[in-house]
């Protein structure tokens, strides 16, 4: 039990240590990203080599800032606050914001008179932004990102996010929430630990089913808003 405080205690030290330089992290990018800007502007007419370099160089700040997003997104979860919010709206919302691939189909179900979710809007954008996210990278050479959502008892919405990309071996699977997991090149195993911890935050559960070679469903199960559990300013941790 010491160690097991002891490991706890590392463990949210080396957290406040990861969020500080991940946030002092942040601005230095974010000048390498207006600098490279600039140059791009004023070298328009230079030549393919350096329009190359320079689009690598930018390339990468996105690739850092996503990690650094990714590396803050799982210290800092904030205390949910909860309204009543529709799946649509929320799938809606996540889309727009995404560049989807032309060779990538969206279908899109959800069934007329389905109650509202409720649940924070803000952190189920980024539970669903993970989601995509990892959808897209499992489909490099396009298919299919499905989102269908259904009544779940007692008073909860299922929604499952379907992509017809890699899948996973079992061995990944049960690796999959661990932090730091990745098979990506660029990752950083912090996608589902984030998207994990901001279901649970909101009273919801997740749960995986995949197949390599065919393609990977997220079951994400929330409570939904009916009449009885409007009560305002109501928490779960
Ligand atoms: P990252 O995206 O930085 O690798 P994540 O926590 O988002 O970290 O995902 C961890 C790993 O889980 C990924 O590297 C990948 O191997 C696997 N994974 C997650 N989502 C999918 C998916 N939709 N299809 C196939 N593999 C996935
Ligand atoms: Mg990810």
């Amino acid at each position: 039990a010491q160690d097991e405080l002891a490991r706890n205690d590392k463990l949210a030290v080396l957290g406040q240590v990861a969020g500080s330089v991940g946030h002092e992290l942040r601005n230095p990018l974010g000048v390498m990203n207006n600098a490279v800007y600039f140059l791009q502007t004023v070298l328009s007419d230079a030549d393919e080599t350096t329009k190359e370099y320079l689009g690598i160089i930018k390339e990468e700040i996105a690739v850092s800032d996503r990690i650094v997003g990714d590396l803050l997104d799982s210290v800092r979860i904030k205390p949910p606050h909860p309204e009543a919010v529709g799946v649509g709206d929320l799938i809606g919302h996540v889309l727009r914001k995404c560049t989807i691939p032309e060779n990538v189909t969206i279908v899109q179900e959800i069934p007329d008179g389905l109650p509202p979710l409720k649940a924070d809007p803000l952190q189920i954008h980024q539970v669903l932004r993970n989601l995509v996210s990892n959808a897209l990278d499992a489909m490099p050479d396009g298919g299919t990102l499905e989102f269908r959502a259904e009544r779940a008892v007692p008073d909860a919405i299922m929604l499952k996010v379907r992509d017809t990309g890699v899948g996973m071996t079992s061995e990944q699977l049960g690796k999959l929430f661990q932090p730091l997991f990745t098979t990506k090149a660029r990752g950083i195993g912090l996608g589902l630990v984030v998207v994990k911890n901001l279901t649970q935050a909101n009273g919801g559960e997740i749960e995986v089913k995949s197949e390599a070679g065919k393609g990977t469903t997220f079951f994400i199960t929330l409570p939904c808003a009916g009449p009885q559990v409007e009560t305002a300013g109501e928490q779960e941790a």
